[in-house]
């Protein structure tokens, strides 16, 4: 654990993702490179960090279900077998025609690594593409197990060709190459101003973590107006598996709910989750428990007068990070409307 308390955040936890399945900096930032629907682009990365609920991982977490792979029905599921070694997987990407690298005996990070990293190699694939087929392989191996119906391989190039050629159609105009997406750009706290928020607008900066070896999940928000006048702060214990973006989003739904409660019509939410909050873009097409709760976010978000979420950088949310990273956030939820609590180091803020 990166921290001296013991203590796990989100942030952390990303790291510890990445250390587990071998880090490669080139990857994380190429992700973010593809031009492709975000949906796909946050598919891949869930990919990456192996919490996509294959059954494996549903096992692993004590799901007591047999490990069977949903599309060939012979072999355990894991990350690389469904999207690469399964028989299925290889006659979609054989239909494909895309060229890839060689599977090999190469975990799923390790492979991606060899189309998606900066080697000289890796220039040469077509990497947005790759991208949509891994996603509409994990999106019909879903459809196994929710409409027990595995579109043929034919069927699925088909329909990745459909989505391809609409989203290419629709990104044809205005598209600068080598632009960043628009969940990267991050909104110093500066730059709000250039919001044009509406009157009595409030802040609302949140983060999730987990604490210690249990991994408990925790929030924690802090509200301030415009200019900066402590509103109110919180922390808390959450119900939640050990899944960084699920976490997040649960955070975010404490802050909205209390924030609904206690009347507020103008909100902004500030999260350093970029990967969350362009997930918000499309809630509606996650067919799984982050998709919900997505989606209740969504409904309370539409429930204020004005309210958005924005990306800031991990400097300007300290305060939330020393909220939910706090030993108190996992026992009880706290919250403090006169001041902050005094654990939060002075200036911090
Ligand atoms: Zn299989």
């Amino acid at each position: 654990m990166d921290d001296i308390r013991g203590v796990y955040t989100v942030k952390n936890g990303y790291r510890r993702l990445g250390e587990i399945y071998a880090p490669c900096d080139p990857v994380w930032n190429n992700i973010w490179k593809l031009q492709v629907p975000p949906k796909w682009r946050i598919f891949l990365w869930r990919a990456i960090t192996n919490v996509l609920p294959t059954i494996t991982n549903l096992v692993n977490r004590r799901v007591e279900i047999p490990n069977v792979c949903p599309a060939c029905g012979v072999l355990g599921e894991d990350v690389m077998h469904i999207l690469c070694n399964c028989v299925y997987a290889r006659r979609v990407w054989n239909i494909s025609q895309l060229q890839i690298p060689n599977f090999g005996d190469h975990d799923f990070m390790q492979w991606v690594e060899l189309w998606l990293g900066n080697s000289v190699t890796s220039a040469g694939f077509l990497k947005d593409q790759i991208c949509g087929i891994l996603y509409e392989i994990w999106r019909a191996r879903n459809m196994a197990v929710w409409d027990l119906a595995l579109p043929s391989p034919l069927h699925l190039c088909a329909s990745f060709q459909r989505s391809w050629a609409a989203w290419s159609l629709s990104t044809a105009h205005g598209r600068t190459v080598g632009s960043p997406p628009v969940a990267t750009m991050p909104h110093a706290l500066s730059d709000l101003q250039a919001l044009q928020l509406p009157h009595g607008t409030v802040l609302c900066s949140i983060d999730a973590g987990f604490y210690g070896a249990q991994h408990s999940p925790t929030f924690g928000f802090y509200i301030r107006s415009l200019d900066g006048v402590f509103v109110a702060a919180a922390n808390g214990p959450l119900s939640c598996p050990y899944d960084p973006l699920l976490a997040e989003a649960m955070a975010i739904r404490e802050a909205l709910s209390w924030l609904q409660d206690h009347n507020y019509q103008n909100v902004l939410m500030l999260s350093d989750c970029a990967v969350l909050v362009a997930s918000f873009r499309d809630a509606s097409s996650y067919r799984s428990y982050l998709g919900i709760v997505l989606d209740s976010c969504l409904r309370l978000i539409n429930s204020f007068s004005a309210c958005s979420i924005k990306f800031v950088r991990r400097g300007t949310n300290m305060v939330a990070h020393a909220l939910a990273k706090h030993v108190g956030a996992v026992q009880t939820r706290s919250v403090w409307r006169e001041a902050l609590p005094p654990f939060i180091p002075a200036g911090l803020s």
